[in-house]
C-alpha cells in the first residue's frame, strides 16, 4: 500500500521539508509506494525575514513572495487547504473544506502568529515589523518622525525556555533604525532606547538572547549612541499617554514603540489539545533529538512551532529539517529513527543597512559573535534576493 506522508505548512519549514522528502524517498516515490502532499492554507509564500526590510521601505510585496506551488518539485501532491483539527491518535486531518486526510507520517510546520492583543494596549498604541500590514505601517512612523523617543522592547513567550521568534531581529532593526534616522538627517533629534525583559527565558538574563553576545553587542550600541537597559517586561500600555508600563513598576514614555509581540502557535495546534504549554501558546512538545511529536512516532514538529529552546528561525528549520526527512525515511525503511538535531542554527546578523555578522550556534554553544563586515553583509544581500529561493527548493 502506497505510505501517505503529509507535511503541514507552507512556509519555510514545510517547503523545504516536501522538496527534501522527495530527493531523500526518490526510489520509493518514482516506484509509487510514497507519497508526499504538502497541505498549506495560503497560496503564497512570503519570505517573512524580509518583513524587517519593509520597515525601512525596502523590498516591495512582490520581491518577497513567490507562489507556492512554483516552489515544490513536481512530484509534491499540493493542497491548498487549513488544517483545522490534528487528530494525532488517529493519524487524520480535518480540513477546513470538510475532507479528511489520512497520514502514515506527518510533519507539523505551521509557525507562530504574533498577538500584540495578549498585552493590554499594545495592538492600539504599540507597533512591530513581523507581519507585513504592520511593517508598512510602521515605516510611515519612522520615515516621517522628526524628533522624539522611540522605545524598543522584547517580548518573551510565558513558557518556560521558549523563545521569541527570531532571537536577534530586535537587535538588527535597532541598529538598522540607527542608520536610517541619519541618513535621514534626524538622528540627533531622535532619542532610541533598546530594552530587554527581566526573564529572558533562557535562563541568561542578557540583552541579546545569549552570554556571549550580550557582553559584545553592548558596547556596538554604545558606540552609536543608542540607549540600553535590562528590566523592562512590558506589562501594558497606555496608548492615550504613549506611555509604556513595565511589571517591574516603570513607566517609559515614547512617541514610537516598536514592541516585539508575544506569540503563539496556530489555533489547529493549540485546539489539538496536546500542548502542555502556558497561557494558550500552544507549543508542541518536540522530542529535542528525533524532533518526534512527544508520544508520536509518526509525527514530526519543525520551526516556529516546536517548544524547544532553540532560535525560532529559518536557521533552525534548515538544520531540522534533513533530520526529520531521515527519521521519516529510517522508520520506513529500518523500523526506527536514524539521526538527531543537535540544535544547530546558523544565520547572518543584519548589523545597519550594510554589514552583516555570521553567527551560529546549538544545544550546548552559545553564538560566539564574530567581526560585522561588508562582506558579511553581501552574504545577506544575497540570502535576501535569492539564495533564500534555492533553500525552500530543497537545492541548498
Ligand atoms: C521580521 C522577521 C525577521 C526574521 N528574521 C530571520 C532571520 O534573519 N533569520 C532566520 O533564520 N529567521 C528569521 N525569521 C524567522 C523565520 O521567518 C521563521 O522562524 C520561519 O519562517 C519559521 O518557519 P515555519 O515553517 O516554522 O513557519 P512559517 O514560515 O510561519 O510557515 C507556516 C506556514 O503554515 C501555514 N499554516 C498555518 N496554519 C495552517 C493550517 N492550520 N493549515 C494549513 N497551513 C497552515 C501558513 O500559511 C504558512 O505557510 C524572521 C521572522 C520575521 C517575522
Amino acid at each position: 500500500m502506497i505510505k501517505n506522508v503529509v507535511v503541514v505548512g507552507g512556509g519555510i519549514g514545510g517547503t523545504m521539508t516536501a522538496n527534501n522528502l522527495v530527493s531523500k524517498l526518490y526510489p520509493e516515490v518514482v516506484r509509487g509506494e510514497v507519497r508526499v502532499t504538502l497541505v498549506s492554507n495560503s497560496p503564497w509564500h512570503y519570505y517573512k525575514p524580509a518583513f524587517m526590510y519593509v520597515a525601512f521601505g525596502a523590498f516591495y510585496k512582490e520581491e518577497l513572495r513567490r507562489h507556492q506551488a512554483s516552489l515544490l518539485r513536481p512530484e509534491i501532491n499540493f493542497v491548498l487547504d487549513q488544517v483545522d483539527g490534528f487528530e494525532f491518535t488517529e493519524s487524520r486531518l480535518k480540513m477546513s473544506s470538510g475532507n479528511v486526510y489520512e497520514y502514515d507520517y506527518l510533519v507539523v510546520s505551521t509557525g507562530c502568529i504574533p498577538s500584540p492583543e495578549r498585552i493590554e494596549g499594545l495592538q492600539e498604541g504599540g507597533d512591530h515589523f513581523y507581519q507585513h500590514a504592520p511593517a508598512r505601517k510602521l515605516f510611515e512612523k519612522i520615515s516621517t518622525i522628526e524628533k522624539g523617543r522611540i522605545f524598543v522592547g522584547v517580548t518573551f513567550p510565558t513558557t518556560p525556555n521558549v523563545p521569541h521568534q527570531c532571537g536577534i531581529a530586535p537587535m538588527e532593526t535597532t541598529l538598522m533604525l540607527d542608520e536610517f534616522l541619519r541618513q535621514r538627517g534626524v538622528r540627533d533629534q531622535v532619542e532610541i532606547v533598546y530594552t530587554y525583559p527581566t526573564v529572558s527565558q533562557l535562563i541568561r538574563n542578557c540583552l541579546f538572547l545569549q552570554k556571549d553576545t550580550c557582553e559584545v553587542l553592548p558596547s556596538v550600541f554604545d558606540m552609536k549612541g543608542i540607549k540600553h537597559k535590562r528590566g523592562f517586561t512590558l506589562k501594558n500600555v497606555d496608548p492615550d499617554r504613549k506611555v509604556a508600563i513595565s511589571e517591574e513598576g516603570e513607566e517609559e514614555d515614547f512617541d514610537i514603540l516598536i514592541q516585539t509581540p508575544p506569540i503563539r502557535a496556530v489555533d489547529a495546534v493549540i485546539d489539538s489539545g496536546v500542548s502542555q504549554a502556558p497561557n494558550r501558546e500552544g507549543w508542541l512538545p518536540t522530542d529535542r533529538q528525533s524532533l518526534q511529536l512527544e508520544g508520536y512516532e509518526n509525527v514530526f514538529v519543525m520551526g516556529d512551532t516546536v517548544d524547544l529552546p532553540i532560535s525560532k528561525a529559518g536557521g533552525s528549520c534548515h538544520n531540522q529539517s534533513p533530520v526529520i526527512c531521515n527519521n521519516i525515511a529510517g522508520l520506513m525503511r529500518w523500523g526506527k529513527t536514524v539521526e538527531e538535531y543537535d540544535g544547530k542554527v546558523q544565520a547572518i546578523a543584519q548589523m545597519g543597512m550594510e554589514a552583516g555578522m555570521p553567527l551560529w550556534y546549538d544545544y550546548d554553544v552559545d553564538v560566539i559573535p564574530t567581526p560585522a563586515t561588508k562582506i558579511g553583509g553581501l552574504m545577506r544581500k544575497g540570502f535576501n534576493r535569492g539564495v533564500y529561493w534555492s533553500v525552500a527548493r530543497g537545492l541548498v
